[in-house]
């Protein structure tokens, strides 16, 4: 699993970085290539809102040309639906994620993304990934403040508000034990803070953020039970009323998703839920079948 979170990390980072570009903060996180991004078609529009309805309508999408990634994937979210993607290490979770925040494009004749109807090749790249947050195993942190950090999430938000988005984080009480509370600097590895913690600083920044569209990568890692009530507890108030992407390890979410889509070698060879997906007997049954007593998936 250590493998697949790497490449959304990479997202992330690139992510915290535009969020700052597109803030007009200081551009301190050189961490991504800007050749690789081509400039938004001149019909692109800026959008200020999303309903969160997603549909993928045939997406096929290969790196290098060669190999095909992704290989005619569709399927369709409505606005404030839980969508777990799952399916075995490099079956294409990650790249469905990078497509629909435009790190990859869909190109000429591979298909379409349309959100809320609107084919993402004509939205602006910023204006998308603004209605966009992540919230991952290993969230980028700065070094600066821990106020600072939950504020990466809207650069423009009061201390009042990060405060707010703290509590419903579920991260307020620690930062308040913390030798500086809200003033403490966190160096980027996240030293003195627990791998738990550090998520629910992200899920701080995401409430912030306030996105129609959620990423999650959902934590493999072991975390304490008490951290891990907290999180599952912030991450359901911050899905509420949002449309989640989740990529899957525990069948505890993949079961309450609205919408599981699993992925094998880049094709979307099941959709449903987690009931009807049982019913059919098929690819998914056996995974669950096979996790018998065990807690994750795959
Ligand atoms: P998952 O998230 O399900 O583990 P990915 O979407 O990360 O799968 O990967 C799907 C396939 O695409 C894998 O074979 C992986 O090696 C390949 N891949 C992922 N990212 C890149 C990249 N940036 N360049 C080339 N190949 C990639």
């Amino acid at each position: 699993s250590r493998q697949f979170t790497r490449p959304l990390n990479d997202l992330a980072n690139q992510f915290n970085m535009i969020l700052s570009a597109v803030a007009g903060a200081e551009r301190v996180f050189q961490i991504m290539d800007e050749k690789e991004e081509k400039n938004d078609e001149s019909q692109a529009k800026d959008i200020t809102s999303l309903e969160g309805d997603v549909r993928f309508d045939s997406v096929s999408f290969s790196y290098d040309q060669s190999v095909a990634t992704l290989e005619e994937v569709s399927f369709h979210a409505t606005p404030g639906q839980t969508v777990a993607l799952v399916g075995p290490t490099g079956a294409g979770k990650t790249t469905i994620i990078s497509l629909l925040s435009r790190f990859y494009e869909v190109e000429q004749g591979q298909g379409h993304i349309y959100i809320d109807g609107m084919d993402i090749k004509n939205i602006t790249r910023d204006s998308l990934r603004k209605q966009m947050a992540f919230v991952l195993q290993d969230s980028v942190l700065f070094k600066t403040t821990v106020r600072e950090n939950i504020r990466y999430g809207r650069l423009s938000a009061t201390d009042d508000e990060v405060i707010f988005a703290a509590k419903g984080a579920n991260a307020h009480d620690f930062i308040m034990k913390l030798p500086n509370g809200y003033d403490t600097i966190l160096d980027s590895e996240g030293q003195g803070i627990s791998h738990g913690q550090r998520q629910l600083l992200s899920i701080a920044r995401a409430m912030l953020a306030n996105p129609s569209l959620l990423i999650l990568d959902e934590a493999t890692s072991s975390i304490d039970t008490i951290t891990e009530m907290k999180i599952n507890e912030a991450l359901q108030r911050l899905m509420k009323g949002r449309t989640s992407f989740v990529i899957a390890h525990r069948l505890n979410t993949i079961q309450n998703a609205d919408l599981i889509i699993v992925l094998k070698n880049g094709k979307l060879i099941e959709k449903g839920t987690h009931d009807s997906l049982l019913k059919a007997n098929g690819f998914y049954a056996g995974l669950v079948h096979s996790q018998q007593g065990k807690s994750t998936l795959a």
